[in-house]
Parts: C-alpha cells; structure tokens; sequence
C-alpha cells in the first residue's frame, strides 16, 4: 500500500446513532478518496485479533466488546500525507478532548465508544487495510 492511504473505521457508536452519512461526507470534503469499503459484523474473536496490539491494556475487553456489537464500515482512503491528515481530521481519541469542527468531537459518545479509526502509521495502515480487504480490493 502506498503511504498516500490510510485505514479508518466507522465504529458502532456512530452507526447506531445515525452518522454514517455525515462522517462519509465529511471524510470526502476533506479530499480524501475512498479507495474500498463495506460493512461487516465482527465476531468477537475477529475484533481481539484486529486490537491484539492492545491486548494488555485495561480497555481490551471492552474494546472489542464494543466493535463486535454492531457493524462497522472499515475503508482505505487515499490523500496526500493521509496518515496525519486524517489523524487531524478525526481529532484526539477522547471526544472531550478532541478539536471542536473533528469527527470525534461531533460524533463520538466517549473514549470507548469515540465513533472512528484512523491509522496511527503507514505500517499499521497496510496491516489493518489487508485484514478486511484484498490486495485486488485495493488496487
Ligand atoms: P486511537 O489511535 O486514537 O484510536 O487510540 P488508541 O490507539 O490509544 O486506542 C485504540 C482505541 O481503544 C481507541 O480508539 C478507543 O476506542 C479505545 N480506548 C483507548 N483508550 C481507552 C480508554 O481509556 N478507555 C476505553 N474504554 N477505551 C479506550
């Protein structure tokens, strides 16, 4: 995967609460293309192999318990510097800390339920876009 992508994905929180459309439009109007999307339902297993990186943490379970609850709307999405521009654009993990105008300050719930993914490098980008999409997918 080249490095102008990223990975994102809307979590259930937004879902449920009925931003996809907003959250979809917004990420488009910053100039980001959307390279692959779908909808899927993780099993709880499948959501703990995504975050193993943070199988240790406090929050693990809950975690995973949140991103298996309902679908989600994984997608790979394509802009110069996508890593860090996206990482603005969807604000600080904790909405009450998040940038007024961010994704996460407009749509998230909490710091467990914080609406949006976005790749943290483009290591992790390439790993995370490869686990729900193929490399036909992404061409
Ligand atoms: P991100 O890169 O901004 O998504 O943040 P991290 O990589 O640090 O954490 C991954 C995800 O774990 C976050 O997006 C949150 O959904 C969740 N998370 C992080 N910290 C906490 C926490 O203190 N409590 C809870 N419940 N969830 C957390």
């Amino acid at each position: 995967m080249p490095t102008n992508r990223t990975f994102t994905m809307i979590k259930p929180d937004a879902i449920v609460d009925g931003f996809t459309g907003p959250i979809i439009e917004q990420i488009e109007a910053a100039g980001f293309r959307i390279v692959a999307m779908k909808k899927v339902h993780l099993s709880m297993e499948e959501a703990g192999k995504f975050y193993e990186v943070h199988q240790e943490r406090p929050f693990y379970g809950e975690l995973c318990e949140h991103m298996s609850s309902n679908p989600i709307i994984p997608m790979v999405l394509e802009k110069e510097n996508a890593i860090e521009e996206f990482r603005i654009l969807i604000g600080a993990t904790d909405p009450a800390k998040a940038a007024e105008g961010t994704i996460r300050k407009q749509f998230a719930r909490s710091i467990g339920s914080n609406a949006i993914h976005g790749s943290d490098s483009d290591a992790n980008a390439a790993i995370e876009g490869a686990f729900f999409f193929t490399p036909t997918e992404l061409k």
